[in-house]
């Protein structure tokens, strides 16, 4: 394949890309934005494959394959295996992956440089160094983030004293190895600053509390983006520095959503540690009683409505309850009863998580409204439906300003004339924080897995 095909390739795959994000932005193109992605990495796999093919030998092809093979297996038993509640820690386990990647072709580049001019020296050290910066802070950084969504370590933020301060340090550290590796060539500053970086990209997250976890996935998927820009610089690879600068272009919006969505600040979140409040609370404070109903009296009250707005949240998504969910909808509007979804910014585990599980259930895009449009609305409704939702409805973020979530946005619920609460017990949210909702005069609680409440509604109405 000519290296102008090769261009050309790129040119269209990049096209493609670039569609694929546009579409991928509103819930009906996301099907068409899919399509336009995989064509699009089909088009960039063939070309650079039948490029490397001809400008090295069959064995480097065959190596290629092997890889690919060996990789693919691995990721479609992976796919084939994960449960959508697992997708948040398998998605920051991939973005370590970048992050490796981009260490390793930085350290290939700096050993087998291949011909450069005596300008281009200095630039190459420059990629090199920053392209290993990147892809290990990105690397420690998704570990770290896996073991705390996964649970397997406490999603309590590391508060080391001075920890800004130690950020800073390691900031400057970098910048005076840059000089030294730039001047040197040596191997030394490009090591010290790998260790250096692999514990910064640790500490940023580390620093960062459970309730603020969303945005420090979008941040990651930002710095896998831009540490796969780095390795395209290294590699002369003009497709992969477009598709990283999207990548972490569109990462680092999200995390700008997110950090509106969670009303925190952009430059703390990129500083690292700015969650420090969202500690798991030891909250002894009296609420009063709650509430408990069951099933027969939520579909009396259904009956009655008419108007009614579901927020799902984590727990819809652990209980698979979409189906039912959906279902019920499509009975309570047969009936001429008004139903619209109030969904979070950061309800779930992922950026839009619940949207894709409503899509995957067939609700109507048009009923589904963001936090923002529906807000207004509660005073209005007659019952609300709370599905497996808890720091996403909870008015302690708006009513106590000591409390880990105060001052981010939530739906505002309580408001509506009566609130069910759909969940398995009296236990607190992600952010580890109670929520007085459950306790007030117009909430009820219907305890049990949320599917199974919500068949059962089916079923008595
Ligand atoms: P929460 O995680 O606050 O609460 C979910 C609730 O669902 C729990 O209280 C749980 O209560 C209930 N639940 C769990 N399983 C079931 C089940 N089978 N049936 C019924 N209920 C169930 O959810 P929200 O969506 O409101 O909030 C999301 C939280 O996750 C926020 O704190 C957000 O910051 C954080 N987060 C979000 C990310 C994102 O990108 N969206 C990423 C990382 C974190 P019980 O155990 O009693 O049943």
């Amino acid at each position: 394949m000519s290296s102008t095909l090769v261009q050309a390739s790129y040119l269209v795959a990049a096209l493609l890309f670039v569609f694929s994000l546009a579409g991928l932005s509103r819930h009906e193109s996301a099907r068409a934005g899919n399509t336009y992605g995989v064509i699009g990495m089909a088009i960039a796999l063939v070309a650079t494959i039948a490029y490397a093919v001809q400008s090295s030998s069959w064995t480097g092809f065959g190596l290629i394959v092997a890889a690919m093979v060996v990789g693919g297996a691995i990721g479609v038993h992976r796919a084939l295996r994960v449960e959508m509640t697992g997708m948040p820690q398998l998605i920051a386990m991939l973005h370590s992956f970048v992050g490796l990647a981009a260490v390793l072709v930085g350290y290939n580049s700096f050993l087998r440089p291949g011909p450069l001019s005596a300008a281009m020296e200095n630039i190459h050290a420059v990629e090199v160094f920053l392209g290993v910066f990147i892809g290990a802070v990105t690397l420690t950084g998704s570990i770290v983030a896996f073991l705390k969504l996964s649970a397997r370590i406490s999603s309590k933020p590391l508060m080391l004293p001075g920890r800004h301060l130690l950020n800073l340090l390691v900031l400057v550290l970098s910048a005076g190895l840059l000089v030294w590796f730039v001047a040197s060539g040596s191997a030394v500053p490009l090591l010290l600053m790998t260790a250096l970086a692999l514990l910064f990209g640790w500490h940023l997250v580390a620093s960062i509390g459970g309730g603020d976890m969303p945005v420090v996935v979008s941040m990651l998927n930002s710095y896998s983006g831009w540490a796969a820009a780095a390795a395209g610089f290294m590699l002369g690879n003009d497709l992969l520095i477009v598709v990283g600068a999207l990548v972490g272009s569109s990462g680092a919006f999200l995390s700008y959503v997110m950090c509106r969505a969670m009303n925190r600040s952009f430059i703390s979140v990129i500083a690292g540690g700015f969650g420090s409040g969202a500690t798991a609370a030891t909250d002894d404070e009296d609420y009063g009683e709650h509430r408990e109903t069951n099933a027969e009296d939520v579909a009396d009250l259904l009956r009655e409505a008419s108007s009614v707005v579901i927020t799902p949240g984590y727990g819809m998504a652990v209980a698979q309850a979409q189906y039912p969910v959906a279902d019920l909808t499509h009975r309570l509007r047969a009936r001429g009863i008004e139903v619209r979804f109030g969904i979070h910014p950061v309800a779930g585990r992922l950026p839009g998580h619940m949207n894709v599980l409503l899509a995957e259930a067939k609700v109507p895009y048009d009923i589904v409204l963001e936090m923002d449009e529906i807000n207004a609305d509660f005073p209005q409704t007659d019952v609300v439906l709370v599905i497996g939702a808890n720091d996403t409805v909870n008015p302690a973020a708006e009513e106590d300003p000591t409390s880990p979530i105060a001052g981010m946005p939530v739906l505002e619920v309580w408001n509506a004339k009566d609130v069910i609460v759909f969940k398995r017990s009296m236990a607190p949210g992600y952010a580890g924080v109670q929520n007085p909702l459950f306790f007030r005069d117009n909430s009820q609680m219907l305890f049990g897995d949320a599917k199974d409440r919500v068949d059962d509604i089916i079923k008595a109405l």
